[in-house]
């Protein structure tokens, strides 16, 4: 049986798939000064200079369905700034078992206790670390930056589990909302190569789990709706977005999203977390808050956003630091984030990244893409291509 257009229409009209950016992308070529032609794509504002994070609209903030969002784009042109080294040395006492502050010799009558910040230096007592404090904090500061620098750049570098349709196991390509449908039913997101695939046998309920479509809004709605009472986190951000956004029937309410927000969060979502940023960025429900949005990007980037690292670098590079933005969009490349590689290439053209690193990008993400590639996800890309 061939798939029919009624039959697409009835799978995907009730669903969200059209793009949340709605801006036209152009593609351009650049001839690169060491003679490398490279063709790419870039967003409407990617011309602008000195200008950060083009605020998205609301109704681009949040993903109707699944992911995307909050998009940060930024390129400030400042020379390199000078990278401060970090060194890692105690910074008082003549080893690791003496007292950083009075020097006296670790013992089974004097316990040294470490730092607990740093775990640079030991002390015998609370006395003595007080007494210390001033000497210390610089090192300490610092250490604990290193600490937490260490975390942020080795960790993540895997997509979740979400990110793959449960039915081919292939990793799905950004924009997720863009390649796949998520399902009420089940709250599964599924690639548009398998639910194309099944429709092609003549399946026209949920490719995975067979329940039938819901018909309209209000029992799509009711479906959620069961999910959200027995916890289940993924409908909480589901419902939550459409309280953001005020779609299928319900008042548009954004404190409520964030309570929704916050407890899918709860739940271990990291979805949510992303969402949680954004709406901390924008002040939207919630008093605005920059920090704290990173804080929420961080703790999803650092378990594998997408969208969340590649937001980290924007800021990065907002305060000119390119050489951590670079660090963050080579990861997030790497994982096949088309505006991450994007962004390493701008900041190359303008020399504010190595030959090597842009090489690394430019690998890492045609590797990430090549792996979310299928005979189905053609065939359903042509096939969705050809109804617009
Ligand atoms: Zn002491
Ligand atoms: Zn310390
Ligand atoms: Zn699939
Ligand atoms: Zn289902």
């Amino acid at each position: 049986m061939s798939v029919t257009r009624e039959g697409i229409d009835q799978y995907f009209s009730i669903r969200v798939i059209e793009p949340i950016c709605k801006s036209g992308r152009a593609s351009r070529a650049l001839s690169l000064s060491d003679h490398l032609d490279i063709t790419f794509q870039s967003g409407r504002n990617s011309r602008e200079r000195g200008v950060v994070p083009r605020p998205p609209r609301a109704s681009e903030r949040e993903p109707q369905g699944q992911p995307a969002a909050t998009e940060l784009r930024a390129i400030v042109l400042r020379p390199t700034s000078n990278l401060i080294m970090m060194r890692c040395v105690p910074c008082e006492g003549d080893g690791d078992e003496t007292c950083a502050n009075c020097g006296k010799l670790g013992s089974d009558a004097v316990k040294l206790k470490n730092c607990t910040a740093c775990r640079l230096v030991k002390y015998c007592g609370v006395d003595c670390q007080r007494a210390h404090r001033k000497k210390h904090k610089k090192t300490c500061k610092q250490r604990v930056a290193e600490l937490k620098d260490e975390q942020l750049y080795s960790q993540g570098h895997e997509r979740p589990e979400g990110d793959f349709c449960p039915i081919c196991t292939l990793p799905i390509p950004f924009r997720i909302s863009d390649h796949s449908v998520f399902m009420a039913c089940c709250m599964k997101t599924i690639c548009h190569g398998c639910v194309i695939a099944s429709q092609k046998r003549g399946m026209f309920d949920c490719a995975f789990c067979r329940t039938p479509m819901a018909g309209n809004d209000a029992d799509r709605l009711a479906m959620i709706q069961t999910r959200v009472a027995k916890k289940d986190p993924q409908a909480i951000l589901f419902l939550g977005r459409k309280y953001y956004h005020g779609d299928d029937g319900l008042q548009k309410d954004m404190r409520k999203a964030v309570e929704l927000y916050t407890e899918a969060a709860e739940l271990g979502l990291t979805d949510a977390l992303f969402s949680l940023g954004n709406v901390h960025y924008h002040g939207d429900g919630v008093q605005e808050d920059k920090a704290k949005a990173v804080e929420f990007w961080t703790k999803a980037a650092v378990q594998g956003h997408v969208e969340s690292r590649h937001n980290l670098g924007g800021l990065e590079e907002m305060k000119g630091n390119h050489d951590r933005a670079v660090r963050h969009w080579l990861i997030s490349a790497k994982m096949g984030d088309e505006r991450s590689f994007e962004m390493i290439q701008e900041v190359f053209m303008k020399g504010l990244a190595t030959k090597e690193q842009y090489a690394e990008a430019l690998k890492g993400y045609q590797d990430a893409t090549e792996e979310t590639k299928s005979h189905d996800r053609d065939e359903a890309k042509a096939f969705l291509d050809n109804r617009k």
